[in-house]
C-alpha cells in the first residue's frame, strides 16, 4: 500500500473555534483529509455540517455535537459526498436526521463505493479510518434548497449545481452571515480538482468559476472553507481569482494547440509563482487537465 506522507486524518475535538453566537467550527488545522466541521445551534435544534473521515472520526463529532446540543434535536448535512466530508454519516443514524440535496444523494449512491475503494488505497492511516465505513443513505433529500428551522435561527441549504462535484451545496446562516462552502473554497491551498478520468470527471472548472463568482458577490462576513483557516469574503474572491486565472492561462495556451503536458508544466510554474504560500500544488495539474477537456474547441 502507498506511503501516506501526511499527518493521520484524525478530527481533533480540541480545535473548536466559536465563529459566531451558538456556532462553532471544529477546525481542520490544515490536516489533509480532515474537513472543517460546523456545529450550528438554534433554540430547539442543532445542525452538524460534515462528519470527518469514517466511523471513528464521526463518533467523536457526534459525541461532541450531542454534548453541545444539551438535549436539542440533532440534524446532519454534508457539503458534498467526498469521503472526509460525508463518509461518517452512517454513524449518526438514529441520533440525527441526515438531510442533503438530491444530486448529492445520487453522488453517494453512484460514486460512494468507488471513492471508498480509491481512498482506502491512499495509505494505511486512511484505510484505518475508513475501516467499517458504510456509505450513508440520507433520511431526507430536497431539490432547489431547504430552509432548516433550528428555532430562532434558519439555516439555508443551497445546492450550487455541478462544480467541485455534481452535488455540492453551501450552508449559510443568515442571522450571523456565516457561509460553509465545502470544497468549493479552500484557504491556503490550491483548489482540489477531483479529476480522475475515466472514473470521475464530474468536476467542472468552468461551472466552478461561475459558482464561486456568485458566492463571492454575497460577501459573507465569515467563510468556513472545506479545508484551511476560517476567513471572510476575501477568501471567496481569492478562490474566484485563482480559478479564473487557471482557466484563462490554460485556455490561452490551448488556443495555440500546445500539448497538455506543456500547458500543465507552464501553468503550474506560473500559479506557484503567484501563490507561493499555498499548499498542495499537485492539484494544479488536475485542474489544467479538467480545463483542457473543457476548452471550447473540445466542447464544440
Ligand atoms: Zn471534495
Amino acid at each position: 500500500m502507498a506511503d501516506y506522507p501526511f499527518p493521520d486524518p484524525v478530527v481533533e475535538i480540541a480545535n473548536v473555534e466559536e465563529v459566531a453566537r451558538d456556532l462553532v467550527v471544529i477546525a481542520n488545522r490544515d490536516v489533509d483529509l480532515v474537513p472543517n466541521i460546523g456545529v450550528i445551534g438554534g433554540t430547539h435544534s442543532v445542525l452538524v455540517v460534515d462528519t470527518g473521515l469514517g466511523p471513528r472520526n464521526a463518533e467523536k463529532v457526534l459525541s461532541f455535537a450531542s454534548e453541545y446540543a444539551r438535549g436539542r434535536r440533532l440534524y446532519l448535512t454534508t457539503t458534498h459526498f467526498h469521503p472526509e466530508h460525508a463518509f461518517g454519516a452512517h454513524t449518526f443514524t438514529g441520533a440525527a436526521t441526515y438531510l442533503v440535496n438530491t444530486a448529492q444523494a445520487e453522488d453517494l449512491a453512484t460514486k460512494g463505493a468507488g471513492y471508498l475503494a480509491m481512498f482506502t488505497q491512499l495509505g494505511e492511516p486512511v484505510a484505518r479510518e475508513l475501516d467499517s465505513t458504510r456509505i450513508p443513505v440520507p433520511d431526507l433529500t430536497y431539490d432547489g434548497g431547504y430552509e432548516l428551522d433550528l428555532g430562532g435561527r434558519t439555516v439555508l441549504l443551497q445546492p450550487t449545481g455541478r462544480a467541485h462535484s455534481k452535488g455540492d451545496q453551501v450552508v449559510t446562516v443568515p442571522d450571523v452571515d456565516v457561509m460553509f462552502t465545502g470544497d468549493l473554497a479552500e484557504a491556503g491551498q490550491f483548489a482540489i480538482f477531483p479529476w480522475f478520468p475515466p472514473h470521475d470527471t464530474d468536476v467542472s472548472g468552468i461551472r466552478w468559476v461561475e459558482v464561486v463568482k456568485r458566492l463571492a458577490e454575497q460577501r459573507p462576513r465569515v467563510v468556513v472553507p472545506g479545508h484551511g483557516d476560517v476567513g471572510g469574503a476575501r477568501l471567496l474572491a481569492d478562490v474566484r481569482d485563482y480559478l479564473t486565472e487557471l482557466r484563462d492561462e490554460t485556455w490561452l495556451r490551448r488556443d495555440s494547440a500546445m500539448a497538455e503536458e506543456t500547458v500543465a508544466e507552464e501553468v503550474r510554474a506560473l500559479m506557484i509563482e503567484r501563490h507561493p504560500e499555498w499548499r498542495l500544488p499537485e492539484w494544479i495539474e488536475r485542474g489544467v487537465s479538467c480545463l483542457c477537456a473543457e476548452h471550447p474547441a473540445e466542447m464544440a
